[in-house]
């Protein structure tokens, strides 16, 4: 059993840090390609940022890989594999409460990690990249990379989701991550500046959190921003 857990916990460590290398190596490309100056003068803390990222790899797949192995052998979790095991109208309902979810948790986790103590300990790491890059997309300490690799495994336990729903929290988290610290902004202008881009978080909105640091706290939603007082709007350098 223990060779088993240890077996799914390697194999979803892999896939994360493989997950991570072609994803935010293709976006650094497709920046290269963009604004070739970008990552000019970025050698050094691009390291860094993938050193970090491998690091926070394994510390995502290690739950991520328990309960995966708890979810095949032992029936854990809430994760529904039957198209029709619960009403249709949950397919598309379950990932917006998984991402609104995940969304409360980070935003008020940030936050607390922008206390000076907390800040030092935690998350200095993540405002090292200084622009950030598509590289910096898991570029966390491993306090903070704790913090994030909990939010899905523990969800799974909770709140229902068919597993072709859970793969699509998973991708748009996945592409979130990497294409906010790129530098540019990928979406249509007014998509961005619309009534619908006002609640959502892209590239121009994270790209302010990582230049002025208290204020843009969220990951996906700019609804506790808005709500807290602490949404500065979009970054005028992108
Ligand atoms: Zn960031
Ligand atoms: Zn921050």
């Amino acid at each position: 059993m223990w060779t088993a857990i240890l077996l799914s916990a390697a194999a979803m460590t892999g896939i994360v840090a493989l997950r991570y290398l072609a994803s935010s190596g293709a976006f650094a490309w497709l920046t290269h390609r963009r604004l070739p100056e970008y990552h000019a003068k970025l050698g050094g803390q691009i390291r860094k940022e993938i050193g970090w990222s491998l690091a926070s790899a394994a510390i995502y797949g290690i739950p991520a890989g328990i309960v995966a192995w708890g979810w095949q052998e032992r029936g854990w979790t809430r994760i529904y594999t039957q198209w029709d095991a619960l009403p249709l109208w949950y397919l598309p309902l379950a990932p917006l409460i998984y991402l609104f979810l995940h969304d409360t948790w980070f935003y008020w986790t940030h936050r607390l990690m922008h206390r000076p103590a907390w800040f030092r300990a935690m998350h200095a790491v993540h405002h090292a990249s200084r622009p950030p890059t598509a590289w910096a997309a898991m570029s966390f300490h491993p306090w903070e990379a704790i913090t994030g690799a909990i939010v899905i495994p523990l969800l799974v336990f909770i709140v229902p989701i068919h597993v072709a729903m859970l793969g699509l929290v998973l991708l748009v988290m996945t592409l979130m991550g990497v294409t906010n610290h790129m530098g540019w902004e990928m979406f249509p202008r007014k998509l961005v500046h619309s009534a619908l881009g006002g609640w959502l978080i892209t590239a121009s909105h994270h790209q302010r959190h990582h230049e002025e640091y208290r204020c843009n706290y969220g990951l996906y939603f700019r609804f506790w921003d808005r709500l807290c007082g602490t949404d500065k709007g979009l970054s005028k350098a992108l």
